[in-house]
């Protein structure tokens, strides 16, 4: 039997909002345990939830990145279900009408080919605070600092058909995400969330299988582990003649295995009803047109401007365009050193490397992009070869200025002065005699080679510093002579 996989992801982004989706709390990561928890994110008798404007913006924003109907009305709703780091017993969503319709995204699949994946929905909702289990012994902490901070929760199409497809899809939201400026996309801190629905079905068969859904997994690698070892586990049901149970799983990282957390039977009643603290959201068409207007440049759309206007490869674009800042930085870097090529080199080569060899990011480079753009824009214009240069970019690394302070206190200028090119060729052919005779008598097939030998001995006479053009030139017209 031939099988085939399924999976819808359901993705919560926390929104880069300064304070909560309805209280006037700080959303700051890190702060003292329930420092940041107001009266209304306690969901006090007596008090009422005010909605922030700023999440609703972003909500919107998102919609529009991609191609959705933004609902002119929706609606909030309380979720109602028991747990410590609840305590108002409800959780306020959007469950009917959200704010985000149907939309959709094009990822990249194995095959190199563009596939274009559904969103069902977008909606707003609110954390809920977190429960700590570690340094209480016995005991549960409840901290509700999370409590009311605001998410947009992002539930696709059962559309992917592998881990692979779906890792893409994820990874394509975060970069829209985190391009628009709506979530900061910390894995770590909790602020890109996913859960992933697998199901199986026989190849051909248009009914879907019968789903898990494996919950709140916070890494690409671990949502790839997870949909592959579910699918494996799938499959060894069925073939085995068992039935996939409806449920909610639980990824275990460190075994590398999903567990039953509640199955289908054991699911929540949430008994959703609109809220009666909060008014129907309302969306007029003008601040619609008030965020298209500020909507930054698209990932997909400074790919393909990339590609058109700096003439870089469709794999040095969408490198380069893989984060914001990895792409504004080298915008900077090209701007300065006056060629987009050599700048693509330099910034996915030389300047990659060692970042990556100190697990830095972009935005933390020691080197800033308008330096790394001087240091372009002198092997451009000859001043130094490739080769000095990486000697350079390490000075500068270690902060000893910018390219033209480091090429001038070192004397790394190149000798492009034919005269005194002339003298160091003059110099090695001199004592070479007997391989300049050599050369003269050889074969032309094998006089390349032999020049390189000269090439070498002036190149270090002068401290790689003499232009390798020029060298090359007056040799060969010395040597022909
Ligand atoms: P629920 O209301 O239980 O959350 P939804 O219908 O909203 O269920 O679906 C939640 C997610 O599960 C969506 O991303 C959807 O694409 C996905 N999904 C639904 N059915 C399946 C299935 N049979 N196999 C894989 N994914 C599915
Ligand atoms: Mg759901």
């Amino acid at each position: 039997m031939q099988w085939e996989t399924v999976i819808g992801l359901e993705i919560h982004t926390q929104l880069a909002t300064k304070a909560k989706i309805f209280s006037a709390s700080s959303t700051e990561f890190g702060a003292e345990p329930n420092t940041q928890a107001s009266l209304i994110d306690l969901g006090m008798p007596g008090v009422l939830p005010v909605l922030n404007r700023e999440a609703v913006r972003m909500a919107v924003r998102f919609g529009k990145a991609i191609g959705a109907q933004v609902a002119e009305r929706s609606v909030f709703a309380r979720k109602n279900y028991f747990y410590p780091d609840l305590p108002k017993g409800y959780q306020i969503s959007q469950y009917e009408l959200p704010v985000v319709g149907e939309g959709s995204v094009e990822v990249m699949q194995e095959n190199g080919s563009g596939k274009v994946v559904g969103v069902t929905r977008a909606h707003l909702e609110e954390d809920a605070g977190k429960s700590l289990h570690e340094d209480f012994h016995g005991m549960t902490g409840i901290d509700l600092n999370r409590a009311g901070t605001p998410l947009l929760e992002i539930v696709s199409e059962p559309d992917m058909r592998s881990a692979k497809e779906a890792v893409a899809y994820a990874k394509k939201i975060h970069q829209i995400v985190t391009y628009i400026g709506i979530c900061d996309g910390n894995m770590q801190e909790g602020s890109f969330r996913m859960d992933a629905n697998v199901s199986i079905r026989p190849q051909g068969q248009a009914e879907l299988g019968t789903r898990a859904e494996l919950k709140n997994i916070n890494s690409f690698r671990f949502l790839e582990k997870a949909i592959n070892y579910e699918v494996g586990r799938q499959i060894e049901v069925l073939e085995d003649g068992g039935r996939v149970v409806q449920e909610t799983r639980l990824y275990d990282a460190d075994k590398d295995e999903t567990r039953s957390m509640r199955s289908k039977e054991e699911a929540n009643d949430y008994r959703y009803f609109p809220d009666p603290d909060l008014l129907p959201l309302q969306i007029d068409a003008a601040s619609i047109a008030e965020v298209v207007a500020e909507m930054p440049e698209l990932p997909d759309a400074r790919r393909a401007r990339f590609e058109a206007d700096y003439g870089l490869s469709a794999y040095d674009a969408d490198v380069l365009t893989s984060t914001r800042a990895q792409a504004d930085y080298y915008e900077t870097a090209a701007a300065a050193g006056g060629d987009a090529k050599l700048a693509a080199n330099w910034v996915m080569g030389e300047l990659a490397a060692a970042l990556n060899k100190q697990g830095l990011d972009i935005g933390e480079s020691p080197v800033a992009a308008a330096t790394l753009g001087g240091l372009v824009a002198r092997i451009k214009d000859n001043t130094i070869s490739s080769k000095i240069a990486k000697g350079v970019l390490a000075a500068i690394w270690a902060g000893e200025g910018d390219a033209d302070a480091i090429i001038e206190a070192r004397g790394l200028r190149q000798i492009t002065d034919s005269g005194a090119i002339e003298a160091l060729v003059d110099e090695v052919l001199a004592v070479n005699a007997e391989q300049v005779e050599n050369y003269r008598n050889a074969d032309a097939s094998k006089q390349p080679k032999m020049l390189g030998f000269f090439v070498g001995q002036i190149m270090k006479k002068s401290q790689g510093k003499a232009n390798p053009q020029q060298v090359n030139a007056l040799l060969r017209k010395k040597l022909e002579a």
